[in-house]
């Protein structure tokens, strides 16, 4: 354990979450407090001029010393053996082929991991949040999109075109007020992401009004929020029913922007799910993730440190 300090020291790693519209950097312990944290907006660019941004950004957040490691969250199809971006969506535009680990490695003088956000979020919450208890779990995101992660025997699946998890082209019985990131509106993600759910309420009601808006009127016992937040719900459920028992898992676990409706939006969610998949799945947990906010932070810093831990267990061996 000792060894994971140097660099920076005090066992910190450095978390970095790249995103269409911000850049986070934090300091973050093993057991996944965050220490301190700076933000800035993502250029537009290219990706050099992205990475660049991130490094300069660790270099504030540390005063210039190299942290130990860095760990990095990053929208789009990563290869982490590479540690490039396979193909990214319009959200950052010139992102795919990033070549995130070489880059940052030289501008920050340290050892750099990179994955897919979601599934940065996915091994923050298998290892401290609501996945701990289990060794094999589907990890959902449901925010502006929706992503999935897939945790087998204590680590994350990729499969051989990093694409395992990737749930949000899922076929659904509905047409979506808004498009899917591929363009279909009969997708998941078409139907129950944070912009559908606001979409539906609009076109419900006739007034637009943010996620958080439909989570006060929920409150408030409006049914049309509560009955718009449950049909997006209830068809995410029905949807990953087929899929978790294609998969077989012990756990769901729901995070992502949306989940932070709580149980107007896992209960829907958990009870399509339960009803939809087979038998001996029917008792399959499902849960709200427990990071929040700092998800991808905490399973950014989480990629780091056990980056560390393949290093010295690699010297170990050969000294
Ligand atoms: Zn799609």
């Amino acid at each position: 354990v000792t060894a994971l300090g140097g660099g920076s020291g005090d066992g910190t790693c450095v978390a970095l979450d790249i995103g269409g519209t911000k850049i986070a950097a934090a300091t973050v312990t093993s057991a996944g407090a965050v220490r301190a944290r700076v933000s800035t907006s993502t250029p537009h660019t290219g990706s050099s001029a992205v990475l660049a941004a991130a490094a300069e950004l660790v270099s504030t957040l540390t005063g210039g010393t190299p942290p130990a490691a860095l760990g990095v969250g990053s929208p789009g199809v990563v290869d982490t053996e590479a540690g490039t971006v396979r193909s990214a969506s319009d959200i950052l535009p010139g992102w795919a082929g990033a070549r995130v680990v070489a880059e940052l490695g030289r501008r920050c003088g340290c050892p750099v991991v990179v994955d897919n956000d979601v599934r940065v979020m996915a091994v923050g919450e298998a290892r401290l949040g609501a996945g701990r208890a289990y060794s094999d779990a589907l990890y959902v995101s449901v925010g502006t999109g929706i992503g999935g992660a897939i945790w087998r025997g204590g680590q994350l699946w990729r499969g051989p075109h990093a694409t395992a998890g990737e749930i949000a082209h899922l076929l659904v019985p509905a047409e979506g007020p808004v498009p899917c990131g591929c363009g279909r509106r009969d997708h998941i993600e078409a139907v129950a992401s944070g912009p559908a759910i606001e979409a539906a309420h609009a076109l419900r009601t006739g007034s637009a009004g943010d996620l958080r808006a439909i989570a006060e009127a929920m409150r408030d016992g409006d049914d049309v929020a509560t009955g718009v937040v449950a049909n997006a719900a209830g068809l995410l459920g029905r949807a990953i029913a087929g899929f978790v028992s294609g998969i077989d898992v012990e756990a769901v676990i729901v995070g992502g922007g949306v989940s932070l409706l709580g149980d107007a939006f896992i209960t829907p969610l958990a009870n399509a799910l339960r009803a939809e998949v087979l038998p001996p799945l029917r008792e399959i947990a499902v849960h709200g993730a427990h990071l929040g906010a700092d998800a991808p932070l905490i399973g950014a810093a989480m990629i780091a440190f056990e980056r560390l831990r393949r290093s010295s267990t690699a010297s170990s061996v050969t000294s």
